[in-house]
């Protein structure tokens, strides 16, 4: 039978090249060369004052809690329909998620709801780009910009998409990328923290850097390092860091490949979203997408899962997420319940995600969508 799983690592040819180059140069532990190659490469194209790798997109948000300078008691706004990090990453020091549902055609969250949750306690809000297309964020700037509240953008899902034409990542005080093995370009686990404002740069090295100014000293800025603030462990060793410049050499490649698998989704599953049996992903004109993602939402929790279940018996693994995060037992520790976030719970119930990365094949698709529609007529 054949076996088409939900995601599949693609690779670019160089990663075991570049990391041979990086035991031969000798320098193993974290920013050496590879890694300010991949610095460079972000900065120089997405535009980026400073970019800083990570162990992961989790590390990279958990850098910004810092940076945005959490108090146990205080609040961050993010939407319920996220991955935990999103939330976690700022729990860990003491903020309490006020969460806002999400919009009903691209699932991010829905800025014309942000302002009624502001309180004077609020340290920072969450955009979290979904699916590698853009939250609204001139709205979501204006209402943060009126309150001085610093915005940090979860760009895991989004690296190469743009919203009016700028890269996300770049738009919020502080952005953050994954390379976990699941998203469009990857080092199995790692990520990067993007500093947007520059008066954020010396105190984020610092962090990076377990507390030290070494970043300083290794610049030759001052002649011994020190402890001089809070920190941890957050960057990557050399040998994840040649892994991902292999991979950042393909990103355009990597972003071609998968629109064309996008694109025949959408061309072959119209007929059904025309019949009303499904919803296909909707991406405003102002957003250009990396086309992480590819889902469909079904009329009902139990044909989605009916479909689900053919598919699997076929062969084809297609997943859904997420479970809201105010209906986890984590959320409702912090006092929230069903029905809070109606657009949320409704879309966890009914969205389906299908097979989508960088070497699956046209054979394989055409046996997904001939599959899909056969289950679904
Ligand atoms: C993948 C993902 C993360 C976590 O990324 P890691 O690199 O695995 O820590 C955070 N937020 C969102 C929205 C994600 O999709």
């Amino acid at each position: 039978m054949m076996k088409i799983p939900f995601n599949k690592p693609g690779f670019s040819g160089k990663e075991l090249a570049y990391i041979k180059e990086a035991v031969a140069r000798g320098h193993l532990s974290g920013n050496g060369y590879f890694t300010k190659k991949c610095h460079q490469f972000f900065e120089k194209r997405f535009r980026i004052p400073k970019v800083l790798l990570t162990t992961s997109c989790t590390s990279a948000l958990e850098m910004a809690g810092l940076l945005v300078n959490l108090k146990p008691g205080d609040e961050v706004i993010l939407p319920s329909y996220t991955f935990v990090s999103s939330a976690n990453a700022f729990v860990l020091r003491g903020a309490v998620p006020r969460f806002v549902d999400i919009r009903p055609d691209t699932f991010n969250i829905d800025e014309t709801k942000i302002a009624s949750v502001i309180t004077k306690r609020t340290k920072a809000v969450i955009a979290v780009h979904y699916a590698g297309v853009a939250a609204e964020m001139d709205a979501i700037q204006a209402v943060a910009r009126k309150k001085n509240i610093p915005i940090v953008e979860d760009a895991a899902q989004a690296v190469d998409a743009t919203y009016r034409g700028r890269f996300l990542g770049t738009l919020g005080d502080l952005g953050a990328y994954s390379f976990h093995e699941t998203k469009n370009c990857m080092s199995g686990e790692g990520g990067a923290l993007l500093i947007n404002r520059k008066a954020l740069i010396p105190r984020a090295e610092i962090i990076w850097e377990k507390g030290t100014n070494r970043c300083q000293f290794f610049r030759g800025e001052v002649d011994k390092y020190t402890w001089v603030d809070v920190g941890s462990s957050f960057l990557p060793s050399e040998l994840v860091a040649a892994f991902l410049y292999a991979q950042l050499t393909h990103l355009g490649k990597i972003k071609e490949k998968r629109k064309k698998i996008y694109n025949f989704y959408t061309e072959s599953l119209s007929t059904l979203a025309q019949r009303g049996e499904v919803r296909l992903p909707i991406v405003p004109k102002h957003c250009h997408p990396n086309y992480h993602m590819y889902y469909l939402l079904f009329s009902h929790k139990r044909e989605r899962n009916r479909v689900m279940a053919a598919l699997k018996k076929k062969g084809i693994l297609a997943i859904f997420h997420y479970i809201p995060l105010h209906l986890s037992p984590m959320g409702k520790r912090f006092g929230y319940q069903a029905g809070d976030f109606p657009i949320t719970e409704d879309v966890s119930e009914r969205i389906l995600r299908l097979p989508l990365y960088n070497d699956l094949t046209l054979n394989d698709q055409k046996f997904i969508v001939k599959t899909l529609k056969s289950i679904i007529s």
